[in-house]
């Protein structure tokens, strides 16, 4: 049974960092509560959606992902066009993959606008065994920054909807 719903706001959200940081499967945990072994590198998809109430609103997050485009300023502006939000990933097993972020957050400065919500997401988190990335390390960054951060495991699920949602709740108080 499909209940059609009253969408109250449409927030675009743009998902980027380095390639293979686990983007693609963030956002099908996110939407689709899925995980995919063996997903190729993206191909085409431009977004997913899911709609969740917050505030007793309910909010449409359609979210971006980039096509296969994370070398450095290979992502065009069109991408960033009107996005509320950007979930910034990094792989915690790989430091340069989190040594790239600040010119991830260069890039955002640059194309998105001025009071685009940026959320940090070290992902990978369930691969403890093979950390890179101290947590310390990037709470420090996101706090010169001002960057939300969380870490989180689109393979286990772990604090990948809290991540989200937080990053909703925070634009839904910003518009
Ligand atoms: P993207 O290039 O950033 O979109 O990265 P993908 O989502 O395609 O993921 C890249 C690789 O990392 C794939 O082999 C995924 O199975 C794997 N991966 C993604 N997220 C996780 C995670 O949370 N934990 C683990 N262990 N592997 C992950
Ligand atoms: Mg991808």
């Amino acid at each position: 049974e499909r209940v059609q719903e009253k969408i109250d706001y449409v927030f675009k959200v743009v998902v980027i960092g380095d390639s293979a940081v686990g983007k693609t499967q963030l956002l099908s945990r996110f939407t689709k509560n899925e995980f995919c072994f063996d997903s190729k590198s993206t191909i085409g998809v431009e977004f997913q959606t899911r709609s969740v109430t917050i505030n007793g609103k309910v909010i449409k997050a359609q979210i971006w992902d980039t096509a296969g485009q994370e070398r450095y300023r290979a992502v065009t502006s069109a991408y960033y066009r009107g996005a509320l939000g950007a979930m910034l990933v990094y792989d915690i097993t790989k430091r340069p993959t989190f040594d790239h972020v600040a010119r991830w957050v260069e890039e955002l400065r640059a194309h998105a606008d001025n009071s685009i919500v940026i959320m940090l997401i070290g992902n990978k988190a369930d691969l403890e065994d093979q950390r890179a990335v101290p947590t310390e390390d990037a709470v420090e960054f996101a706090e010169e920054q001002c960057l939300f951060f969380s870490e989180a495991s689109a393979l286990s699920g772990d604090n990948v909807d809290k991540a989200f949602f937080r990053l909703l709740e925070e634009i839904n108080g910003v518009v």
